[in-house]
């Protein structure tokens, strides 16, 4: 394959902004935002209580379940899930290797074994059609995972769950307010987890996370196991933790609830465009468009290609100024962390290919429409200088 002259292909104009900009977000938000703080600080009132109640129910219906129970984060909300369920030493998870950390290591912390399957390469989700081998007489759940924003195919993990009486958690950290099957992701499984981390796309101004299901038992069981498995004061009737979700969250989150669903078109149509300017450009072929069946809504928490030439072109656009992120370089099973596990290279080959190709390029809602020209403008630059350079070394004589 030839090589990119980069040099001679920079571009001259430099460009600056952010991969991700929450100023911008707060200052579109400000007064509501202030006004909501201030009502908790003259409330005094900072721990559970009619802020969090507020949300619980203004989630549950937006969610179209019947429990909301929020958390102390994303992370805790997979590992209450677990605990809720019984699932612990000796018991299996099946989950994807290309995910956050936290799907697999919810499973390692609760000293159950994480089981990986590899991904849909179409669509960076769990493929359904490999669960089924994967599970074992010790098989007590399945975390698909709806990465990037895009639910996970559901359908089949869903039957396969059913006939084989696995629980399946969603791990909906980045996909709040997509919907599969009919309905908003999260309430289709056994549990849906979520995460309020301030760059996801419904993000309080620090930590929080909830935990939604339509099992009245389980939501009851959550709430006791967030406040140390106790109903009443100092009486515990199960282990439990301090995982809770401050009012002062909580208030932040309603506000943003309130502008969610806007926020979340601005995503779309933003994505769209890019898919369309990269038709434009002609390279469609080369960076194909996320994919998005129609019956799955894709929330866009990121808009990740897959490119030849990443690492390189990653470069190449860092050069204009261009932000882009990796998410994910490595894969779980090849993480340290996991070496316990046993996985080899070549174990997964889609989730080893994707960490090897993706790249996800800036997208929130104040996001500058002349910026995803830029990008799109540098992105063709690179694989026409790349072309480039081919032709030349075909044409030199052998
Ligand atoms: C962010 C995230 C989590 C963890 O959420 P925290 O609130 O950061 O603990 C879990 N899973 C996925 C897929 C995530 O993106």
């Amino acid at each position: 394959m030839g090589r990119v002259n980069t040099a001679s292909a920079a571009p001259v104009k430099r460009y600056r902004f952010p991969f991700i900009d929450l100023k911008a977000e707060f200052a579109s938000l400000r007064g509501e935002l202030m006004a909501a703080v201030t009502r908790v600080f003259e409330s005094q009132h900072f721990i559970l209580g009619e802020e969090v109640e507020g949300l619980e129910s203004e989630l549950a219906e937006f969610l179209e379940v019947r429990e909301a129970v929020t958390c102390a984060s994303g992370t805790a909300a997979l590992e209450l899930a677990l605990q809720a369920l019984g699932i612990g030493p000796g018991d299996e998870v099946i989950t994807t290797p290309f995910t956050f950390v936290a799907s697999a290591g919810a499973v390692m912390q609760a000293r159950a074994r994480p089981v990986f399957v590899d991904i849909d390469p179409a669509t960076f989700n769990l493929n359904p059609s490999l669960v089924e081998q994967a599970v074992t007489p010790r098989t007590r759940a399945i975390i698909p995972v709806h990465l990037f924003g895009l639910p996970a195919e559901l359908g089949p993990v869903l039957e396969l769950a059913r006939r084989h009486q696995l629980a399946v958690i969603e791990d909906a950290a980045q996909a709040i307010g997509a919907r599969a099957e009919g309905r908003p992701v999260g309430g289709l499984g056994t549990l849906g987890c979520f995460s309020f981390f301030p760059t996801k796309n419904l993000g309080a101004a620090g930590d929080g996370g909830l935990i939604a299901t339509q099992d009245p038992a389980l939501g009851a069981r959550l709430r006791l196991m967030r406040v140390h498995g106790s109903g009443s004061r100092y009486h515990y009737e199960i282990l439990g933790t301090n995982s809770r979700l401050d009012a002062l969250q909580a208030a932040v989150l309603r506000v943003k609830l309130r502008h969610l669903s806007e926020r979340t078109r601005r995503r779309q149509e933003l994505a769209s465009r890019y898919s369309e300017l990269f038709r434009q450009a002609q390279l469609d072929k080369q960076v194909p468009a996320p994919f998005a069946p129609p019956e799955r809504t894709h929330v866009f928490h990121q808009y990740v290609i897959r490119c030849a030439r990443r690492d390189e072109l990653r470069k190449f656009l860092a050069g204009s100024g261009l932000p882009s992120e990796i998410y994910y370089p490595v894969p779980l099973h090849l993480q340290p962390a996991f070496a316990p596990l046993g996985y080899r290279a070549g174990a997964f080959p889609q989730a080893e290919a994707a960490c090897r190709e993706v790249l996800a390029l800036p997208i929130y809602p104040e996001l500058d429409p002349g910026n995803q020209v830029a990008i799109v403008e540098t992105i063709s630059k690179f694989y026409k200088a790349e072309a480039r350079d081919e032709r030349r070394e075909e044409s030199k004589p052998s």
